[in-house]
């Protein structure tokens, strides 16, 4: 597949209309870095770390990371890697890690809340992450963020650890950004101060998805029920974008919706301007993207919600008809 699409794989993201996306993709794996050259992603826009922590049966060790965050930033030279720090609980649960029975794990005790539960584990994959940086550029996300407090006492821990770091004689990164991932409404919704302070937020679509419209991503009998393109949701995501751009807050979206060709282009005419995705989507959507005018995308959606349409879908893929 990635073949069909190699023409355009070094042609840069521009709409007919001239508004740049920034494609970049989601990782998680070692096995996943080729795919930085060979599907034309720009950076890393989600690197998942928890899969180097679930495939063990102890904590892996401080200088293991570091060798493997290492070689993700080697992989990607000049390019942007956003980390995201420790995602467990929920569906994933660390076997070596006291498990407690949630009846709700899914709004239970994950992502950030462990990390700010559990600081040792929190600081020591930052060291590990400022180690591996060894004076580059370093990029830091937390998950889950519910509230702007969680992410400050992330965002101190960070600067805890650069102190730390730095009394142990260890190189500084280059630069540091820190950021947020809005996965829950109530973040869209912070003081306009959290929007100020955070580096950048990226939009964790699957979850987000599953909160808004209260249905199971991993239940089976809801998980497809509501439409990504539904109009509450595409509402609540302009809403995000409005918010972010009154502080500058660079934006972007990290769910699986930002794959799916219509779902992209509808949330890049929405006003996202990057779009994480697994690499082999990156041909499709930059390919629908590049014959896309994103005024008339906009407008469309527009006018699906004057008429009060309960999804921008199908007027969306009868104009894409008219287009080919
Ligand atoms: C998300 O929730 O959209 C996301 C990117 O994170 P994960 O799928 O790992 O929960
Ligand atoms: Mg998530």
């Amino acid at each position: 597949a990635q073949e069909r699409y190699a023409s355009i794989r070094e042609t840069p993201t521009v709409t007919q209309d001239g508004a740049r996306i920034n494609m970049v993709m989601n990782a998680g794996l070692m096995a996943d870095l080729p795919s930085l050259n060979n599907s034309g992603a720009e950076g890393v826009g989600l690197f998942r770390t928890e899969l180097q922590f679930l495939i063990r049966n102890q904590m892996p060790k401080r200088s293991e990371l570091v060798t493997q965050y290492k070689r993700v930033l080697d992989a990607a030279g000049e390019k942007r890697v956003v980390f995201r720090t420790l995602d467990i609980g929920s569906d994933k649960v660390l076997p070596y890690m006291k498990h407690v029975e949630e009846p709700n794990p899914a709004l239970g005790w994950r992502a950030i809340r462990v990390g700010l539960d559990k600081r040792g584990v929190m600081r020591m994959q930052l060291q590990a992450l400022i180690r591996a940086a060894d004076g580059r550029p370093l990029t830091v996300m937390f998950p889950f963020v519910a509230q702007a407090d969680e992410f400050r006492e992330a965002r101190w821990e960070v600067k805890k650890t650069i102190e730390r770091e730095r009394r142990l004689g260890h190189v500084l990164p280059e630069t540091l950004e820190v950021g947020a991932m809005l996965e829950t409404p109530s973040l869209a919704f912070a003081p306009q101060k959290f929007f100020d302070e955070v580096g950048f937020i990226s939009i964790g679509g699957n979850d987000l998805k599953q909160f808004f419209f209260a249905a199971d991503r991993e239940n089976e009998l809801v998980r497809r029920r509501y439409d990504t393109l539904n109009v509450s949701f595409l509402s609540f995501i302009e809403r995000i974008v409005e918010r972010c751009a009154i502080s500058e807050t660079p934006l972007s979206f990290c769910g699986e919706d930002a794959g799916r060709p219509v779902e992209a282009l509808c949330l890049a005419a929405m006003g996202i301007r990057t779009l994480s995705m697994r690499p082999a989507s990156i041909g499709p959507v930059k390919s629908l993207m590049l014959r896309s005018n994103l005024q008339e995308v906009r407008k469309i959606i527009a006018d699906a919600r004057h008429r009060g349409e309960q999804s921008v879908r199908p007027a969306v893929m009868d104009w894409l008809r008219t287009q080919s």
